[in-house]
């Protein structure tokens, strides 16, 4: 859609899961309130703008994924402008601001958006708007919300300032003013998102496109006595407060049922990132003793008679159902118990006001009610903010719709981080806490994000052990709490724990005629490689290990692989190898005791060790943490990084894990090269740049 209209601006988005589609959505709603039209387009759709000549503002709102790439859509657009031929004032006309999606858990925080912005400022453009960079790990909007409340000033000014340059001579000078009043405008985006919530509430600021609703009977809310806020109470001042709450998304979806003759999709239709393999499991050990506070599970899987391909230190992916009682239970209070079976076809609502609607991808044109459930969409899913606002509409007792209100305004903001996201709060959760709250099927479908599959990291080798793949897990717990009546397991953990109960329970064990334990079932898993993380080409090159916890698992895979080429090759040269290794208690969590067979045969050169909780009798107490044994091994640390040009993997499910270890790396090359932490973190940099400093970190 192309509008020439004074105030308009092209609004991109780049798009992976959805979530910069929503933002720019969002923007494009907002932008008729303060005056503007946002011509939106998906960054893929190249025919429909054409920054070459663009003479408006452009606002950009772009994600990150896998290793910190530009997402999917935008893969095109990134190539485009990469293009090492083109001048340095090939964007010299251009404005914009861009907002960047990513979570800061992940390494390369932002990638996308700052590849694209440093790339575009290369190029000449100029930022009429300060970039903002949201953390899904804190809560998007904490970024993403304020960002879009400063955007209508400064397209304000960005478009003044054009009107300006093409009508005076003096382009110069009203480019500084107006940019600095805009910057101006915006530079609470540089402070933290809790200030800056503050900030915006201090001001009382009200947009035009928020309804701002008075409390009518704030006596609705929660009794006298109630003097600390939960999930479903609040307490002065939000619960006395005017509410800037989010415009009521437009719905678009339509659910007709049908017959209940046919048969569902297979579940290879809905995966669009590459062929599935269905393979057994054929194996099931309990890592960790029952008095562990988490429960790690190995599992072996069985591909010989697949065509998947893996390498030591790839990651894949399972594809996984939702709790199919969790189902059952939403079903029953969606009113849809006897129709879970029935066929249903998903369309968009004609009419509908929602810009770009169309039918989610991941729903399959047919299927049944229950298959929906319970393989495409996340039901786990944290309620976003927009789902809360909708959910406002279809709850009939005053109190919890307030509640509701509160839960999605931004006097609410607090609240929501703390009851709804910091507690893991799911749909489930909400329905129990608001019982008159009944949404529509459609109303889920519209909200509930695509169901993922989850990636494990391999931890195993194809020439240790041909045709199998061994993966390690924790089994995620949410405990039950006030914000959760029962306690939950994570979804794809929960459920492979379930399945290969079995195998893990001897009583339980159905046994073959050769009195082995068979394999329970089948999973669907597709390949997800990782470029990087793998062995050295050159076996000769040491490398140094560092994987608390779970994070060991795709170094089983790397001592595995080591130790046949060991085997088929005596004649090669092996460099040596170090494994740091930690975990709560030797007794109760010690993954992998086996460890010591690598150090016996050769395989390992050094394993260094460390039980965080364990009690110490000795005077001098043993290192705790991965991060303490590699500073007592810094000599041999900065020779295997510096001297003999080797390779250091960290993995693990903790990101402040994988920070404190290049702290300490840090140090220990500060340390052995005499030099200041800013020249090692130097070394650091051109480690990573070189790739032998590594890093596979989830959470
Ligand atoms: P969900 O129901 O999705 O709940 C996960 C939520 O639980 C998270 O949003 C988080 O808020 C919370 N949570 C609390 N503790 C944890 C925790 N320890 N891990 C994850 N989430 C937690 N996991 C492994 O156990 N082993 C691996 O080898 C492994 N490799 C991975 C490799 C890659 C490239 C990536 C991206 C992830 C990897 N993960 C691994 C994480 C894994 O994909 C899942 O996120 C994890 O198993 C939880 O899935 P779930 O469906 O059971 O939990």
């Amino acid at each position: 859609m192309c509008c020439e209209s004074k105030r308009r601006f092209l609004l991109l988005y780049a798009t992976q899961k959805g979530q910069a589609k929503a933002i720019a959505e969002e923007i494009w709603q907002q932008a008729g309130a303060h005056g503007f039209e946002a011509d939106m387009h998906c960054i893929s759709e190249m025919d429909k703008y054409n920054l070459e000549t663009e003479k408006d503002p452009v606002v950009i709102v772009i994600s990150t994924t896998g290793t910190g790439d530009p997402p999917d859509t935008a893969r095109k657009f990134v190539k485009k402008i990469q293009d090492k031929t083109l001048p340095p004032d090939h964007f010299t006309h251009l404005q914009y601001g861009l907002l960047g999606l990513g979570d800061s858990e992940y390494m390369f925080f932002c990638n996308g958006g700052r590849t694209v912005d440093r790339r575009l400022q290369e190029l000449g453009a100029q930022h009429f708007y300060d970039t903002g960079l949201a953390d899904d790990c804190v809560g998007l909007e904490l970024v993403v919300d304020p960002w879009i409340d400063g955007l209508w000033l400064a397209l304000k000014k960005a478009l003044q300032l054009q009107k300006e340059k093409e009508g005076m001579n003096n382009a110069v000078d009203a480019v500084s003013s107006s940019l600095s009043t805009a910057l101006h405008a915006v530079h609470e985006l540089k402070l933290s998102s809790e200030v800056q919530n503050l900030k915006l509430e201090d001001e009382g600021e009200r947009d035009s496109d928020v309804l701002s609703q008075e409390l009518d009977d704030i006596n609705l809310v929660a009794p006298a006595r109630d003097t600390e806020p939960s999930l479903i109470h609040s307490v002065p001042p939000v619960s006395q407060s005017a509410l800037n709450i989010p415009a009521l998304p437009p719905e678009y979806i339509e659910v007709q049922f049908q017959d209940t003759q046919g048969e569902n999709p297979h579940l290879s239709s809905l995966i669009s990132e590459g062929t599935t393999f269905e393979v057994p499991v054929t194996k099931a050990v309990q890592l960790t003793r029952e008095d562990a506070i988490k429960t790690a599970l190995l599992l072996e899987l069985d591909i010989a008679d697949t065509a998947f391909e893996y390498q030591p230190g790839d990651a894949f992916c399972v594809v996984c159902p939702n709790n199919v009682s969790e189902v059952e239970e939403l079903l029953h209070i969606l009113g849809l118990s006897e129709k879970g079976d029935d066929f249903v076809c998903v369309k968009v609502k004609q009419g509908t006001k929602k810009k770009g609607a169309s039918r989610p991808q991941h729903i399959p044109e047919r299927s049944t009610l229950k298959f929906i459930l319970i393989w495409c969409l996340e039901i786990r899913a944290i309620p976003k903010k927009a789902f809360l606002r909708a959910l406002v509409e279809c709850t009939s007792d005053a109190g919890e719709k307030r509640r509701l209100q509160e839960l999605c305004s931004r006097q609410g903001a607090s609240d929501y981080t703390r009851f709804i996201r910091d507690s893991n709060v799911c749909l489930l959760d909400l329905l129990h806490a608001f019982p008159s709250c009944k949404p529509s099927l459609s109303l889920l479908i519209e909200h509930l994000p695509k169901l993922q599959a989850r990636s494990y990291s391999v931890s195993s080798s194809n020439l240790y052990q041909p045709g199998r793949l061994c993966f390690v897990f924790n089994v995620v717990e949410f405990p039950a709490g006030p914000s959760r009546p029962v306690s939950r397991k994570g979804v794809c953990t929960g459920w492979l724990a379930e399945l290969v109960a079995p195998l893990l329970h001897p009583s339980e064990k159905t046994l073959d005629t050769k009195g082995e334990s068979s394999s329970t079932g089948k999973i669907s898993i597709f390949p997800r490689p990782n470029n990087a993380f793998h062995l050295p080409a050159d076996p000769s090159v040491p490398f140094i290990m560092v994987g608390p916890g779970t994070g060991i698992s795709p170094f089983i895979g790397f001592l595995q692989h080591r130790q046949k080429l060991r085997e088929q090759h005596p004649d090669w040269e092996f460099g040596e190898t170090w494994l740091f290794f930690g975990c709560r208690h030797q007794d109760r969590d010690y993954l992998f005791k086996q460890l010591r067979c690598f150090l016996e045969n050769g395989t390992l050169t050094h394993l260094k060790v460390c039980f965080s909780r364990d009690s110490s009798t000795v005077e001098v107490a043993p290192p705790k943490y991965v991060q303490d044994i590699l500073r007592l091994c810094a000599k041999e640390v900065a020779r295997v990084l510096l001297k003999d040009r080797g390779y250091f993997y960290i993995c693990g499910d903790k990101k402040h894990m994988a920070d404190d270890v290049s702290d300490a790396v840090v140090d220990i090359l500060s340390m052995e090269m005499e030099a200041d932490r800013l020249e090692a973190m130097k070394i650091l940099a051109m480690l990573r740049e070189a790739k032998r400093y590594l890093q596979d970190v989830w959470s």
